[in-house]
């Protein structure tokens, strides 16, 4: 994903620039962290990487594509194929199956109704919860919530996971386990784009960004909690 000049500026009244104008490259493969205090703009930022937002100035390439110079249905398509997203709350649907969960997330993808629930197992026993699939999320722990979670994004195939504070809702030692399970994601060729808080989470990139008061930078040295 390379951002060139992006900016967004909501208009107000009064107008607040919540991303002042940036470049950002991030190389297929890579594994990125993106750092900052509340209120700095890393919401902003993820909504504008997911195509979730537009950016009111510059140009947003994802895979080449100029994203600017689509319509609304070429974003979603491209959003959909590409990008699976993570958060920090799970966003499960409770009465729902994790195996249902899943595959309710092919349902806007295109995917041929009868290869949703092979998909679906597989992506679930990516993420180690093949045995699970038939668990309600009420009947899982938070780290297996957030694996359901990970797997619905896994299972369009994207090349891009953008994670929004995976673990703020994990004690450490399940934290750690759902880490180790984006590491090894990662080293299946997934480029990586991880927003968080937390120092720990943001030593696992190979680079670090931060974003203060909207404006993005490069950071070098190993974090010291933004
Ligand atoms: P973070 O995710 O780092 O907490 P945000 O990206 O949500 O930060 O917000 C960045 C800035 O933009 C904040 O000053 C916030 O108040 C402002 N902001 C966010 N959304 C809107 C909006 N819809 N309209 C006006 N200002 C907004």
């Amino acid at each position: 994903m390379e951002f060139r000049d992006v900016s967004l500026t909501y208009p107000g009244p009064p107008p607040v620039t919540a991303l002042h104008p940036c470049d950002l490259l991030v190389r297929r493969g890579e594994y990125v962290t993106v750092v900052g205090p509340s209120g700095s703009g890393k919401s902003t930022f993820l909504n504008i990487a997911g195509l979730l937002d537009r950016p009111t100035g510059g140009t947003y390439l994802l895979d080449g594509t100029d994203t600017g110079a689509l319509g609304d249905s070429g974003r979603t398509a491209l959003r959909g194929s590409r990008i699976g997203f993570v958060f920090q709350a799970f966003h499960l649907l409770p009465h729902r199956s994790a195996l249902e969960n899943v595959m309710l997330a092919m349902v806007y993808n295109r995917i041929a109704r009868g290869e949703r629930r092979p998909r679906a197992r597989e992506a679930l026993d990516r993420v180690g919860l093949g045995h699970r699939a038939n668990a309600l999320p009420t009947r899982l722990s938070g780290g297996e919530r957030q694996r359901v979670a990970i797997a619905r994004a896994l299972v369009a195939r994207p090349s891009l996971l953008l994670c929004d504070e995976p673990t703020g809702n994990l004690d450490s030692a399940t934290a750690g386990s759902v880490l180790a399970l984006l590491d090894e994601l990662h080293a299946d060729g997934i480029t990586m784009v991880v927003i968080t808080h937390d120092p720990a989470v943001a030593a696992r990139g190979m680079r670090t960004v931060a974003i203060r008061d909207g404006v993005l930078s490069e950071r070098a040295a190993v974090p010291d909690g933004a």
